[in-house]
This record gives C-alpha cells, structure tokens and sequence, in this order.
C-alpha cells in the first residue's frame, strides 16, 4: 500500500497542471478503495464555496457545478468540522443537500475526509459507494493518509495557475495565486522568473519554451550521440572482463536511445514546443510511472537504467546550456534551494530577485542577498518550481509574498509601492552622514555585517561606523582548501584598511551548522547541536591559531581589530581560546612585529552562554549578542526550516528577556554588549534594543538608514517606556503589531514593511 500511495503521490507532482493532477487522483484512488465515486471538492480563492473539481463516478457534466458553503451540505461539514465523515447512508443525513445534476441519488454510503494544507481546509476527498453500511477503519484510515500526503501537491499544482484554467465557470479570486514565503531580503521585484536547478537531476528540470525548435532538436541528437560513443568506449574498456551476455547490456543501452519511445518521443516533445532538457524529463518521468506499474520486479529496477541515460543525455545538454546560458533583462532567480554561487552566475546588473523554495530569512544566501540590496523570498514552499521558468513573478520581499504571473491591477499596486520605495530611500540616503543619535542625545553606532570583499564599496559609503561582524567563513566557503595565513592576512588588512580608524570585528571561524565547506565535509544527524563554530577551531589549534595570527598581523599599524568568538557554549572554551590568542599574539612579538593586542568578545548565541554572561563578560572586552542563533535554540526552531519559519521571530518574549539579562550581567563588569544578528537591522526590534541599553548594532548594509531613522527619532527615555510596556506582552504577533503602532504613531510608518 505504501507503495501504491508513494506511486500516487508521484504521480500528482509532476502532474502539468490542477486538472490533470486532480483526475490522476480521482481515477487511481477509486480502485485502490474499491469504491463506486471518488470526488474532489476544492475550496474557491475565498475559502466561501468547496466546488466539485473532479470526480470519477459521479456525472461528468456537474464538476464545476457542485459548490457548497462552508458548513452546507455533507462537504460542507467536513470542511467546516475540518474533521472526517463517514455515513451508511449519506441522504438521511441531516445535512444533506442534493445536487440532482450529480447522479449521485443511487450511491448511499459516504465518506468525506479534509484536505488540509498549512492548518487551512483546500478541499474534501470524498469516496462513496451504492452499499449501505459504512466505510472500514481502514478505508477510512487510507483516505485520510491519502488526504494529508496530497495537500502539498495540489496546493502547489493550484499555484501554478491551473485553478483558472479548469473551468471557466468557475471564478478564481487572485488571492489564489499568491504564495507565502518567508521574508527574505526587503524590496519588491518584478522580473521574469530563472529557475536554477542543479547539475543532473533530472526532476529538478522546469519545462521552457524552446525559442528555436531546430536548434533544441540539433541539441538533443548530438548529446544522444554523445552518449552513444561514451557507452561504446565503457563497453570496449571491459571488453576482456565480460560474458557475451553481459556485454550485451551495452547493446540494450544503446538501442534504447535510438528507440521511437524514448529518443523519438522526446523529439516529438521538443516538436511541440518543450526544450531539449524539460523533453527529456518528460520521457524519463513517462518511462518511471510505466516500469512502477510492472509486476516484475527485476523489471521494475530496469527504471535505473532509463535514469542513468537520462543523466547522461542531460549532463550534456547542461554543459550546452552553461556555455549559452542568457538570464532576462530582469532576473528573479528561482530554485529549490538557491545558493551562493548560483546567486553568482547570474551578471549583477541583470538580477533584481530571488524566490527559494527552501531556507529563511536566516539561511546565507538570503544574508548573502541583503548584503547585496536584492529583494528575496525564503521558504516559498509551495512555489511549483518545474512550472514557471519564463512567466512573470513578483517577489515581495517584506511580507514574503510571490505573485505567479500576476493580473495587471496587482501588477501596478506592486509597481506603484517600487516607485514609493525609491523615493523613500532617497530621503533616507540623506540620513547617511547624520549621527545615529537619539533625541536625547545618546550616540548608538551602527556597524555593519559583511563578508565580501565585493562589497565593500558599499558599506564603506553607507555612513556605517565601522564592521560589526565580518564573518570569515565566506572567504573559507570560496576556496577549495584552507586559505594560508598570508592569504588570509591579506583578506583581512584589506578590510581593516578600508575602515581605519574606524573599528572592525573579526569572527573567528563559524563553519558547521548550515555552513559546510567544499573541502571539509562533516555528516551529522543534527548538525547545529554538532560539530560548529569555536568547538571545530579548537579541535584543530593549527587552523585556530593561522586565523588569529592572520588577524593580528592584518591589524599591525592600524590596530582597529576586535576579534569575536562564535559558538562559546561553556567558560572552559573561552579559557581555551583566549590561551591560543594569547600565544598567537606572543610568537608575533617574538617574530618582531608590532601588534598591539585586540580587543576580544564573545558571541551570545546559545542559552548557556545567556545564565553565563556574567562569567563570559568578566573575562573579555565585550558581547555580541548572536540572535539569529540566540532565537534558534532558545526556541528550538530551526533558522533555516521554511516549514517552521512563522514560529521563529527574534522578537519573542523568551529571546527579549534572554538579551535584558545579558545586558544586566555585563553591566555588572563594565563591558559593553552589541547586537549583530538580523534582528539589530529590524526597525521595529530597534526600539527595544535602544530601550534595553544595547550600545551598538550591527546589521546587512541595506538595514542601516531604516535603523538609523528609528534611533533620531526616539529618546532613550521613550525606547526604555515601551520595552516595558512590552516586557508584560506574552506573545509574538501582540510584540510585533504594538511596535508596528509605535512607528506609524511617529510618522516611521514607511518603516512597517521593513520588519519581519
Ligand atoms: C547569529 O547567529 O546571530 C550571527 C550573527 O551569526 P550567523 O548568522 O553567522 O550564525
Ligand atoms: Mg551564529
């Protein structure tokens, strides 16, 4: 059974669109149940009507007829209740409601379960028989698996703009089509979606619409050819080694990729209009529901085979596409999981977004994109990634909003808040060479978070006071070994230069976690309670101590270096560490250099390293309050799970009494505490941080002038009354809208999209 729903579920995903996937689900599920009907019933755009979408069992004629309110009829309850129905006889049922253009008079039992998608009710599946006794706990059972495991699917196939498509009696509200994501990077972009997948997998293919038939076909024949002449060379390579049989599979390779089903009919897909590699996934996809079915399960296995052609032909047609690769004139890149060096790929003047199925706000790439000012959706789970390279999207990058070929009135509203936008940062580039000052006087430098040599440029211009956090690993995560220490110590003089006087932090090595290097893999179950940060560099002094001596050697002459410590979860690293800065810092002087010794800090981002901050801070020149980590494990919600991302706000009650008491416990020693997470480049999360007496932010460069506006206009007086206020609030959301008052109540009301 596993099996059958594993097929079934498959099936629908790569379904082409809402139609097709829903009568897919229709016609499998009434055998496998051993029913007389089987129906779905969708919600519309408004969650007012379910409206029957597809049925096999009932008249054909009445689908898109059939709608029901919430709580009419016996659809209606189910999806009201959100709960299973399962009746003998479904017309003696009070609620019932009778539908004569269904034909469904002769069938008595039913059973209705929900189809619920993000605690939301998108539909009922429904089966029912001409029998007059209720469906079996397993049956039941089965239907409500099925439910579960097809929300996603049609949910996604709904946002691919079938929905309109499937009737045209049926009228589709446009909220339909939106998607939610998680906000990413702020700004809005409209552009024509790219989607990025990655090298070889074959279902990770979007279709596209080929511009030149011959040319794709041209494509397609020589990669066919390619891989012809690759499989003649392995099996001359084994010549000696095999049985005529065996050397007879190569044959069969061989004339499968010159037969009609497979090389012919993906021709005749790239005839119709597909290009070469959405073609051949196709036929790879065609070719694996055929094999699933069969009996045999030699032949059954035989599917790898057809898949490992399909890489190969692949492969080639992706070193084609690389070679040729043209992004729109404005690109919103789009992926399952979009990554830094795709990010790369595409030329910066031709990028204007990025929308990824996985990840969140907190995930590097979407750091990586803040750093570089373009507006990004995180965690767009629902995004029918294989669907919609070419159309036009929006990515709205405050509310975490994606558009899929938008209808023009939402277009211009969309179009209309980019051109508010650039006028607001207009005003607010003024800001730049004023202080970041409070009403009341109180000077709060804002720093900021970097990585990339690249930008420096900007960050140098925006005004910042200095580098809050420069996290080394970018430089580590670009190579494919090691940098040395002169490598490194060039890295860092550069950025110290760039900003003499002005201070700049240095985090030593923070990888683990999310941040895997290329030549340093770690396997964990559970990699951010693994192996990360300072618990790595201190396995291995010898990488720990080139850091530290590269920086130090960096500061030489300018000494504006702070060094920051990632991770610190116990007194006993910090002890460590300290012990290899200080002997770094000696062999430096004993090799004759100059250094002056740096400040050191330790990063606040795990609950232990909160009750200790006392003994943390007495030890060192300052804390940086991590509170993209801090939220993470105070919450136990993972930074980068889209699934989880409307439970992770820095902005909860738990992680704002974590910071007051890392703040009071410094104070007791004297030592200044920053904050270098994203929530210090959140607006609304700024007041309170004023309020707690933080003594400076560091933020993406693209939050400063936002955070520099709430800082000159409140006083710390002010700051200070509403975090009390919110210190008796007990949730989240009630947090989030009294700030969000706070700053429209003082005229920052432009301010309001900028925040989570
Ligand atoms: C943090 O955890 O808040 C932080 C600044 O570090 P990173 O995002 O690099 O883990
Ligand atoms: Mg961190």
């Amino acid at each position: 059974m596993l099996d059958t729903l594993r097929l079934l579920i498959q099936e629908v995903n790569v379904a082409r669109n809402l139609k097709q996937a829903l009568e897919i689900i229709v016609q499998r599920i009434k055998p496998i149940l051993q029913v007389d009907v089987c129906s779905v019933y969708l919600a519309d755009g408004k969650d007012e009507y379910y409206i029957l979408m597809a049925t096999d069992g009932l008249l054909p004629e009445s689908v898109g007829k059939v709608r029901l309110k919430k709580g009419e009829g016996l659809v209606g309850l189910v999806a009201r209740r959100a709960e299973s129905l399962n009746i003998a006889d479904a017309s003696t049922h009070p609620s019932f409601r009778f539908f004569p253009e269904s034909g469904e008079e002769k069938f008595h039992a039913f059973l209705g379960v929900p189809i619920i998608h993000h605690r939301t009710v998108v539909g009922v599946l429904v089966v029912q028989s001409k029998q007059l006794q209720r469906f079996g706990e397993d049956s039941e059972t089965l239907l409500i698996t099925m439910a579960a495991q097809l929300a996603g699917a049609i949910a996604h196939a709904a946002a691919s703009g079938g929905f309109a498509g499937l009737n045209d009696d049926i009228e589709v509200q446009e909220e339909a089509r939106i998607l939610q994501g998680q906000p990413g990077a702020p700004g809005i972009a409209i552009g024509t979606a790219s989607v990025m997948y990655p090298f070889a997998d074959i279902h990770a293919i979007p279709d596209r619409q080929a511009n030149d038939i011959p040319a794709e076909l041209e494509v397609f024949d020589s990669a066919v050819q390619a891989v012809k002449s690759d499989i003649k060379t392995l099996a001359g390579r084994l010549q000696d080694k095999l049985s005529s049989e065996e050397k007879a599979l190569f044959d069969v390779y061989t004339l499968m990729l010159e037969s009609d089903s497979f090389a012919g009919v993906t021709r005749d897909r790239i005839k119709a209009g597909n290009w070469a590699p959405g073609a051949l996934r196709e036929t790879i996809e065609e070719h694996e529901q055929v094999f699933h079915q069969m009996e045999d399960a030699y032949l059954r296995e035989r599917v790898e085979d057809i898949r490992d052609l399909g890489r190969r032909i692949l492969m080639y047609l992706q070193q084609k596409e690389n070679q040729h690769r043209v992004f729109p004139e404005r690109t919103i890149l789009v992926g399952e999981e979009i990554t830094a060096p795709m990010l790369a790929e595409v030329p910066p003047e031709k990028l204007v977004g990025v929308i990824s199925v996985q990840g969140s706000r907190t995930s590097h790439v979407a750091i990586l994109a803040r750093a570089l000012g373009v507006p990004t959706v995180m965690g767009a789970v629902d995004l029918p990634v294989g669907r919609i390279d070419g159309a036009e999207v929006i990515a709205d990058g405050y509310s975490g909003q994606v558009y899929v070929s938008p209808v023009e009135a939402i277009r211009k509203e969309y179009q209309k808040l980019i051109d508010e936008e650039s006028l607001f940062s207009e005003e607010l580039s003024a800001l730049k060479d004023l202080p970041a000052e409070t009403q009341d006087g109180e000077h709060i430098p804002l720093y900021v978070n970097t990585g990339l040599l690249s930008d420096l440029t900007p960050t140098q211009e925006s005004g910042a006071e200095g580098v809050g956090l420069y996290r080394t690993e970018f430089p580590f995560m670009v190579r494919h070994r090691f940098p040395g220490e002169d490598e490194q110590t060039a890295i860092y003089r550069q950025v110290m230069e760039a900003f003499a006087p002005r201070p700049v932090v240095l985090r030593t090595l923070d990888v683990g976690g999310d941040k895997a290097l290329p030549y340093f893999p770690i396997n964990e179950e559970n990699p951010f309670l693994g192996w990360r940060g300072i618990r790595i560099t201190l396995d291995h002094p010898e990488i720990f101590l080139v850091q530290v001596r590269a920086m130090m050697r960096a500061s030489v002459g300018l000494d504006n270096l702070n060094i920051l410590l990632p991770m610190i979860s116990d007194v006993s690293e910090l002890h460590d560490a300290l012990a290899l800065i200080h002997q770094g810092y000696g062999e430096l002087l004993e090799d004759g250099l100059e250094v002056v010794m740096p400040k050191v800090g330790v990063m606040i981002e795990v609950p232990s390293a909160v009750y200790q901050a006392g003994s943390l801070s007495r030890r060192v020149d300052f804390l940086s309050i991590g509170t993209n980590d801090l939220t993470q494990y105070l919450l136990a919600v993972d930074r980068n799970n889209a699934r989880v991302a409307s439970l992770y706000d820095s902005l909860h009650p738990a992680v704002i009494r974590a910071m007051l008491q890392v703040v009071d416990s410094a104070r007791v020693h004297g030592k200044p505490v920053s904050v270098c997470g994203e929530m210090a480049g959140d607006p609304a999360a700024a007041i309170l941080l004023v309020g707690m007496g933080i003594h400076s932010l560091s933020m993406s460069v693209s939050s400063l002038a936002r955070v520099k506006l709430v800082i000159r206009n409140i006083t710390r007086e002010r700051a200070e009354a509403i975090l009390s206020e919110v210190l008796v609030m007990e949730e989240v959301h009630s947090i989030r809208d009294y700030l969000n008052d706070k700053l429209e109540q003082a005229g920052m009301g432009g301010l309001v999209r900028a925040g989570k």
